[in-house]
């Protein structure tokens, strides 16, 4: 068996945070981001610069150590170090396969403490997935109830179950949960998603054990494939997946199957699969309603034991609709803010924590941005367009004009234009200055912060309004 190696282990935890964050928040901080040395748990990353550094190490290093800690099941500490990523091309695709044995036996957790590669995360079961961690509303009930009737009685009810939805909405909860209750009551259950049900697949037909992945898949009672629409296009893969479930079905075991969209939207999925997938029942999955998305973060904080206001998970709730592993996101965004300070969640803590999150840089202009900056350092908006090169003016108007860069789309001779007609070389100029002092002075790396929090902060609607 083999050991995760912690550079597959980094790369396990990149795509997983991928997942966990918003696009922005996972390019902008983690992305190419790499190992640089392992030792006695420790995992050294390197990362861009300083300004990297520090918001990982303020905002990010819980939902990070959270996260590396359950791809590798041991405690572990993470220390950021400024580095350039040479080779971020890599980054998130490194194969996994199964490791030719029995796939069941990677599915019941076994107490050794190392595990097989990357893929252990893929194709076991998660103990925390379980139907009583799983919050019913409107949005999940039918395929929920579905769920339960089929890991109470697999095979008997509905056969296959086939459950859709958009990403992020609880497919792959729900799978485990089945996975889990069958498994508990003495079934032997195979869950495992559909890259690696192609993998594996692909390396059986290379080492010529074919008669071992046959046995593998079709003697379970339980076969669940997650993902099913990774499948779609690839001939041999459908094929095998075909007799497969032929083969279980006429058994009279059950097989479950999650899919981003319903089968007649697989464009190139086999019509005899199809409509085989349609035997059964088709569940859907939609968005979760704000009762839904207030109901799960009251539930994720009463797991963790934290006492969260009513108006915090209000505003997480009113303002993160997209997905449920964004709520999630959130909710962890909040927790490591929430042990930064001293433990208690508040209003204003939640719309820091959630400020890059919430933001919609698309909106802000220039002369917002500047009007935050002249409130920050107290100068007047003629101030900082005049041509003083008094200190205390001229840095609050180089911030501005980097502040104005990075943080909205106009053009350097757009911010010279509000800055008192500057040329673009000293806009250029200005944005340059600021992000060296960037990389070398904590101080200002501060205060960067700390405008970006007020600017976001003030453009959003009041917590209590409801829209
Ligand atoms: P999908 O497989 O549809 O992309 P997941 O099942 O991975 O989504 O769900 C994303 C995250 O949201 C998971 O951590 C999961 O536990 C959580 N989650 C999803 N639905 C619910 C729910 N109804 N109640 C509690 N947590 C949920
Ligand atoms: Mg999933």
């Amino acid at each position: 068996m083999m050991t995760m190696n912690p550079e597959t282990a980094w790369k396990a935890t990149l795509g997983e945070l991928e997942l966990q964050m918003t696009k922005a928040t996972f390019n902008t901080w983690l992305k190419g981001t790499h190992l640089l040395n392992y030792e006695d748990n420790t995992y050294v990353i390197g990362v861009r610069n300083a300004y990297a550094k520090d918001w990982l190490e303020n905002r990010l290093l819980d939902t990070i150590l959270r996260t590396l800690a359950a791809i590798v099941r041991e405690r572990v500490n993470i220390q950021f170090e400024v580095k350039d990523a040479h080779n971020d091309n890599d980054a998130l695709s490194a194969p996994v396969y199964l490791n030719g044995k029995n796939n069941r036996e990677q599915t019941t957790p076994s107490p050794a403490k190392t595990r097989p590669i990357g893929a252990s995360s893929l194709n076991s079961l998660t103990r925390r997935y379980t139907f009583s961690t799983y919050v019913v509303g409107a949005s999940n009930r039918l395929a929920h109830a579905a769920a339960l009737s089929v890991s109470e009685n697999p095979g008997e009810t509905y056969n296959p179950l086939f459950v859709y939805g958009g990403v992020g909405l609880g497919k792959t909860h729900l799978l485990q949960a089945i996975g889990n209750k069958c498994q508990q009551a003495g079934y032997s259950v195979c869950y495992i998603s559909s890259e690696t049900f192609t993998n594996d697949l692909i390396q059986s037909i290379r080492n010529k054990q074919m008669a071992q992945f046959r046995e593998r898949y079709r003697t379970v009672d339980v076969l669940i494939i997650d993902d099913v629409q990774f499948i779609a296009g690839k001939e041999s893969t459908q094929e095998e997946l075909f007799h497969t479930f032929n083969e279980l079905y006429s058994n009279g075991k059950q097989v479950v199957i999650s899919s981003d969209r319903p089968p007649k939207a697989m464009a190139t999925l086999e019509e005899r699969l199809q409509s085989r997938f349609e035997w059964g029942l088709m569940a859907d999955i939609q968005l979760p309603d704000v009762e839904t998305r207030k109901a799960i973060l009251q539930a994720k904080a009463e797991q963790m034991g934290v006492y969260m206001p009513e108006e915090a998970v209000d505003y997480i709730s009113q303002h993160i609709q997209n997905s449920i592993r964004e709520l999630e996101g959130a909710f962890n965004k909040v927790m490591a803010y929430a042990q930064l300070a001293d433990g208690r969640i508040d209003i204003d803590l939640v719309k820091m924590a959630l400020a890059d999150q919430i933001r919609q840089p698309e909106k802000l202009s220039v002369d917002r941005v500047l009007e935050t900056v002249c409130t920050y350092y107290n100068v007047s908006r003629e101030e900082l367009t005049s041509s003083t090169r008094e200190k205390a003016i001229a840095f609050p108007r180089q911030m501005g004009m980097y502040l104005a860069r990075s943080e909205t789309k106009a053009s350097l001779p757009q911010i010279g234009m509000k800055l008192g007609n500057r040329d673009h070389s000293t806009i250029l100029y200005g944005c340059k200055k600021v992000k060296n002092l960037i990389e070398t002075d904590a101080s200002i790396r501060r205060e960067v912060m700390e405008i970006k929090a007020s600017l976001y902060e003030s453009s959003f609607p009041p917590a209590s309004g409801r829209y």
